[in-house]
């Protein structure tokens, strides 16, 4: 369900505008028409009635008349005249041929605004976007900024509340050298719309207070009224009822601008359902059937049932609260693009709450054991990562509050003859609630241990051969060659390096060579046992460790790595066919010695032999002494 807290919205003229005053079709100039966002917001209700009378005349050029239909549309948008301004957007598409740039850009912004109404996310974001492109060309102009704030918008809707806050911080950042209040109005505003969806409440009365001022000091009626909307569900959210609903009061005074009641259905579900939330339930179940007989968004109704619900369940009307639940139910069932978010989840959790007043308490704990297990998957699927933490964070805070709640409801019927059913039942819900947060935690555990096994093997891996590298084998594998070589075993080192690589590289190519160290790698790694170890150290040069060896064992597996690699043939598809040759250096640690591993000077050695057999005419193993 979209909260809208918007209205479309439109600008200050460069000049007086004179238009709405003018009463003869025919006398209206192009530039008048152009100029006429100015008095849409002053006076929406007149200016309104204005274009109505010239639409009807037919005496403007092509450009005149896209202005005159635009501005129409506009003003339709900022009176929620939505079925009218659909009519005028298809009246004006066939003249998008013949539309200027800023023509252009005004008119996708309104396609695209209407798309956020409709539920259209996605959609209103690709053509948002592009109407942005086409406004760029003049950053400063209303259209711009009337873009960017819807597509912050879509973002915010979409739940990408970081780009939301990126590209109206962005814009605001640029515009505000320019002074002008209205646009500072209008990105404070938004800012305030992305902050109260994104859970900031705090932040979110600070931007729509700003506006509030940007907007009164410009006396535009309709900005000043949505921002006090805005207002008051943020106080509904931080649970200030009183100051909710005095906002609401002055939103009621506010929306005198326009004599379209549709608007007066969020006032009166806003009211309601801070009234419910407030605990007033008597007053609260009167203006719920208020709001319902207005015929608001049948989703709204939807949540107006989910109250009465709540209320009714408050009031001991166990079966009002089962009608109401009834009502919700059924109207979710129709709406399909609202299956599985969270305000149709919300029904399970008040499906538990019946199900407890009811005394059915196995099935009360069903409901809200998968309404907590649904909502937090829906969180992981929409969000981001960070999002997800905090509202999980959230959610565990208040499920262990539910919890302790249902306890304590528990306790209260003790006294009755079941007394010692419900204890043991009580039990099981603790025990369920205890272990449904250890799942959590384990899936959090896992989850940050698999990322961090990602990172790891991303910095330990030699990109070319896929084998470990340098630093893998000296941090970590340093840290635990001991514990992987327990007492009176041998660990054996064995050093070695490709005999004459730079003759592969100068003579057949880089991309030959590359293949040839691949090979050799795979071809000794093949040659190893499980607990081995091998890593790429640089170029053509290669380190094994073998715990749990004998001296005899190493010398074999020198010999078998070397047998390996000198017996492989290199066919290139340029017709080269040839063999390479390793040459080795094995050093070896004896447990039994009782001396203390010192892996550095192993390596050493390891090393040192290595260069023996290049010395001695390669393709052959030393074991140093
Ligand atoms: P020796 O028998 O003494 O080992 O002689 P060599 O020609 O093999 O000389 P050395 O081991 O010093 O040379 C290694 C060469 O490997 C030097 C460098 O240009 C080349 N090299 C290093 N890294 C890469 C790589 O990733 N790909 C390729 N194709 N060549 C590399
Ligand atoms: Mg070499």
């Amino acid at each position: 369900m979209l909260f809208s807290l918007s209205f479309s919205v439109s600008a200050i003229p460069e000049t007086e505008a004179t238009a709405a005053s003018d009463t003869t079709p025919g006398a209206i100039s192009e530039n008048a028409l152009r100029d006429f966002e100015e008095s849409i917001f002053l006076h929406p209700q007149q200016t309104y009635r204005k274009l109505v009378t010239l639409a009807q005349a037919n005496d403007f050029s092509n450009e005149g008349r896209v202005w005159l239909l635009l501005r129409k549309a506009q003003s339709e948008n900022v009176l929620t005249l939505y079925k009218e301004m659909d009519a005028t957007l298809v009246t004006v598409a066939p003249l998008a041929n013949v539309m200027t740039n800023e023509q252009h850009a005004l008119w996708l912004y309104l396609q695209g605004s209407r798309m956020h109404q409709t539920g259209n996310i996605s959609g209103a974001i690709d053509t948002l976007k592009y109407a942005v492109e086409v406004a760029k060309e003049n950053t400063n102009s209303t259209i711009y900024v009337l873009a960017i704030r819807e597509l912050g918008y879509g973002f915010a809707l979409s739940g990408d509340y970081y780009r939301a806050t990126l590209i109206l911080q962005d814009a605001y950042k640029n515009l505000v050298t320019l002074n002008n209040p209205f646009f500072n109005g209008l990105l404070e505003e938004s800012l305030g719309d992305t902050y109260n969806y994104l859970g900031n409440y705090t932040k979110a009365i600070e931007y729509y207070e700003g506006a509030l001022t940007f907007f009164e000091s410009i006396g535009y009626q309709p900005h000043v009224a949505s921002t006090l909307l805005g207002l008051a569900m943020v106080n509904r959210k931080l649970e200030s009822w009183d100051d909710a609903l005095s906002y609401f009061n002055r939103y009621e005074i506010a929306l005198s601008f326009t004599d379209n009641h549709s608007e007066n259905f969020y006032l009166h579900y806003g009211r309601a359902m801070t009234m419910a939330e407030k605990g007033e339930c008597n007053l609260a179940i009167g203006a719920i059937d208020d709001a319902l007989s207005l015929s608001g968004p049948i989703d709204y109704n939807a949540e107006l049932y989910k109250k009465r619900a709540l209320c009714n369940l408050t009031l001991d009307n166990l079966s009002a609260a089962k009608q109401d639940l009834s009502k919700a139910r059924t109207i979710f069932n129709g709406i399909e693009a609202l299956h599985n978010t969270q305000w149709h989840l919300e029904l399970d959790y008040i499906a538990g709450l019946v199900a407890f007043k009811d005394n059915r308490f196995e099935q009360a704990f069903e409901y809200i054991h998968m309404y907590y297990k649904d909502f937090l998957e829906l969180q992981r699927l929409n969000n981001s990562e960070y999002v997800t933490q905090v509202q999980a964070t959230m959610e565990a805070e208040r499920k262990d509050k539910e919890i302790a709640l249902l306890k304590q409801q528990t306790q209260l019927q003790a006294v009755t003859a079941r007394e010692q059913s419900l204890k043991v039942r009580q039990k099981n819900m603790m025990l369920s609630g205890v272990a449904l947060i250890f799942a959590l935690l384990l899936i959090f555990v896992i989850f940050q241990n698999k990322n961090a096994k990602k990172l790891l093997a991303l910095s330990i891996r030699d990109e070319l051969t896929g084998l470990h590298n340098r630093r893998y084998f000296f941090d970590y594998f340093e840290n635990n060659l001991v514990k992987l070589n327990p007492n009176h075993v041998g660990l054996a080192l064995i050093s070695f390096d490709i005999d004459n690589f730079k003759h592969i590289n100068d003579n057949l190519g880089h991309h030959v060579g590359d293949e040839v160290i691949k090979t050799v790698a795979q071809t000794a790694a093949n040659t190893l046992r499980t607990n081995d170890v091998i890593a790429r150290i640089g170029g053509d040069e290669f380190i094994i460790a073998l715990p749990r060896t004998t001296l005899l064992q190493a010398k074999e597996i020198a010999k078998r790595i070397l047998e390996n690699i000198r017996s492989h043939r290199f066919i290139t598809k340029e017709g080269a066919d040839f063999s390479v040759t390793a040459s080795l250096g094995v050093a070896y640690h004896d447990q039994n010695k009782f001396i203390a591993l010192d892996v550095k000077s192993l390596m050493e050695s390891a090393d040192t032999a290595l260069y023996q057999s290049k010395r001695a005419g390669k393709n052959r193993f030393t074991v140093a002494a």
